[in-house]
């Protein structure tokens, strides 16, 4: 009796997940299993803090700069994109970073030499501060976001490995999902854009076709901050040698006065001597 309503309970709140979203089930399969796996383990997340945190630089990178210049405002009921709906996003807003080797603990304030340590301390001390739900794990959407072709740019191991259409269609069908939910078309035609945007830059390059890279759009913030950090870098050098042709011309100009004015004075000496004789 107490099995059957273990099931009939377990089938329920899969029901609430399977609904909470509204969307297919090959797309929202990892939730799904999440759920069950919580409800057996009660209390322990399965869901990958450095993989959630690998998506939330894409989209911080890739996506995010292009909603604000839209001036478009995701959903966090629809959008399991929004900030809201990352599991680790409150405890993300508490790390700071002191110094290279420093790693401070928002709640507590406790000191890390890097950042895996604080992580466990995170995981450790205060799991509480989780949000418990089987809809918040950004890991979710690393295929159809491409985290494998970021981790590998950063670690210069990347390349593209044999094309499985199976996972590529999975991947695509995933993403243009999240595209329709975040950016539902006849909202608004910021929405509209946002929804085509999103399909090229994230969910075309689910092909095997290997011409096609992620984000063809490249980065709303990085270019911009990529020209910040080359002017703040060249303009103390080319003040210095506008300052620098700027001295020498001013040497030779007094080193010429100087050698003209020996030669008067060489002059005049030679004529009073003439004068003298
Ligand atoms: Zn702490």
């Amino acid at each position: 009796m107490m099995a059957w309503r273990t099931c009939l309970l377990l089938f329920v709140m899969l029901a609430l997940c399977w609904n909470k979203f509204g969307v297919s089930a090959d797309g929202y399969r990892a939730a799904e299993e999440r759920c069950q796996k919580q409800e057996e383990e009660k209390g322990r997340v399965h869901c990958s803090r450095s993989r959630s945190r690998t998506v939330q630089e894409i989209l911080s990178k890739y996506l995010l700069p292009f909603v604000e210049t839209q001036k478009y405002n995701l959903s966090s009921n629809s959008c399991r994109l929004h900030p809201n709906n990352d599991i680790f996003h409150e405890q993300e807003e508490k790390i700071e970073q002191l110094r290279p080797m420093q790693w401070q603990c928002g709640y507590c304030h406790k000191v890390f030499q890097t950042q895996t340590y604080l992580d466990s301390h995170f995981d450790n001390r205060h799991s509480s501060m989780l949000g418990m739900s089987a809809n918040r794990c950004l890991a979710d959407f690393c295929g159809a976001l491409h985290c494998d072709y970021v981790d590998g740019l950063s670690n210069s191991k990347w390349k593209k490995t044999t094309c499985k259409p199976a996972v590529v269609d999975r991947n695509r069908h995933l993403c243009e999902v999240l595209a329709n939910n975040c950016f539902p078309k006849e909202q608004s035609a910021a929405a509209q854009w946002l929804n085509d945007f999103f399909k090229r830059q994230f969910c075309d390059a689910h092909t095997c076709d290997k011409q096609l890279q992620p984000f063809p759009h490249g980065s709303g913030k990085h270019e911009n901050s990529s020209l910040y950090f080359a002017i703040c870098i060249l303009t103390p050098f080319i003040l210095a040698i506008i300052y620098f042709v700027v001295y020498l011309q001013y040497r030779d100009l007094s080193m010429t006065r100087i050698s003209l004015c020996r030669l008067s004075q060489h002059t005049h000496i030679k004529m009073r001597k003439a004068k003298l004789t």
